[in-house]
């Protein structure tokens, strides 16, 4: 990662509050961002109950079981996996429950996974092949401006890819005055080299991203992967969120997520 980001992020560890990826996908929904659906559990039995909701829904029969916890990295430690029927997924789901998830970002005693998120299987064939992008929006703080960050290269770990092909990370700066301008957003899609359909919904993602990163006054919204999807729709697959502490008392609602975060939950809550 450039040392911008960095040295961004260190900031932000001291003066932001973490939220899990359902929270991250909610708050995004919320500002008009497509995200891959789904709903929490806190056991194997609430797992089925809200699969079998979402297939009534979307009509997918596979689903992804994700570990809801405060690091990224999840897929690498066993955190995230595909469940192509029911009984698989209730075996997945008491693997993952309460299991102590260690991942390149976190300690070697790893974290204990509380609650899961089951979300739909969105890496369907189709028309086209899928493909993975890295969009991150950031504030700038020396420079007093923000920054969506992306790739062509999502889904892996970007500091990887900015350490051994540092060409392939794109970045749009942002005069938060005048706000992310139109032709700013079509740069990102053409960038990202989608045509069609995908490039019209790459430039409403974004412009949605950047209200989402403005509206809830966040630190980082890191979104990895971006999908595009094989019938051309561009979703939000994982979302890392810092929120400002200092500016909570201006959102009572992510103000919630915090205690939420760290004990209780809603029943259920929906990511979608
Ligand atoms: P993390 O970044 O913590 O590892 P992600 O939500 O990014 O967690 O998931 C890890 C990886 O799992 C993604 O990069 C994606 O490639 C893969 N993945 C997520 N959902 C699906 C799915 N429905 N089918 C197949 N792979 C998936
Ligand atoms: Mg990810």
């Amino acid at each position: 990662m450039p040392h911008i980001s960095e040295k961004t992020q260190n900031i932000a560890k001291n003066f932001t509050m973490d939220i899990h990826e359902y929270q991250g996908k909610q708050i995004l929904a919320s500002y008009g961002v497509k995200v891959q659906r789904g709903y929490v559990a806190n056991n194997p039995q609430e797992a089925v109950a809200v699969a079998k909701q979402l297939t009534a829904e979307t009509g997918t029969g596979w689903h992804v079981v994700k570990a809801q916890v405060h690091a990224g990295g999840r897929g690498k430690g066993g955190g995230v996996k595909l469940a192509k029927n029911l009984q698989q997924l209730e075996e997945i789901a008491e693997q993952i429950i309460g299991m102590q998830l260690i991942t390149p970002q976190t300690s070697a005693e790893g974290k204990r996974v509380n609650k899961i998120l089951i979300a739909e299987d969105v890496y369907y064939p189709g028309e086209s092949e899928t493909s993975e992008f890295y969009m991150s929006v950031l504030l700038n703080r020396s420079k007093g401006i923000n920054m969506i960050m992306y790739s062509t290269e999502g889904g892996m770990d970007i500091e990887e890819v900015a350490e051994h092909t540092p060409h392939l990370i794109f970045t749009e700066e942002i005069d938060p005055t005048v706000g992310l301008q139109a032709f700013q957003a079509r740069r990102i899609a053409f960038n990202l080299g989608l045509s069609g359909n995908a490039f019209k919904e790459m430039v409403q993602f974004v412009s949605a991203l950047y209200n989402a990163y403005i509206g809830s006054d966040a630190s980082m919204f890191e979104i990895n992967p971006v999908l595009k999807t094989s019938d051309n729709k561009i979703i939000a697959v994982d979302a890392k969120v810092n929120l400002d502490d200092n500016a909570l008392f201006r959102h009572p609602k992510l103000a919630e997520m915090r205690s939420v975060s760290s004990s209780k939950i809603s029943r259920n809550a929906r990511c979608s």
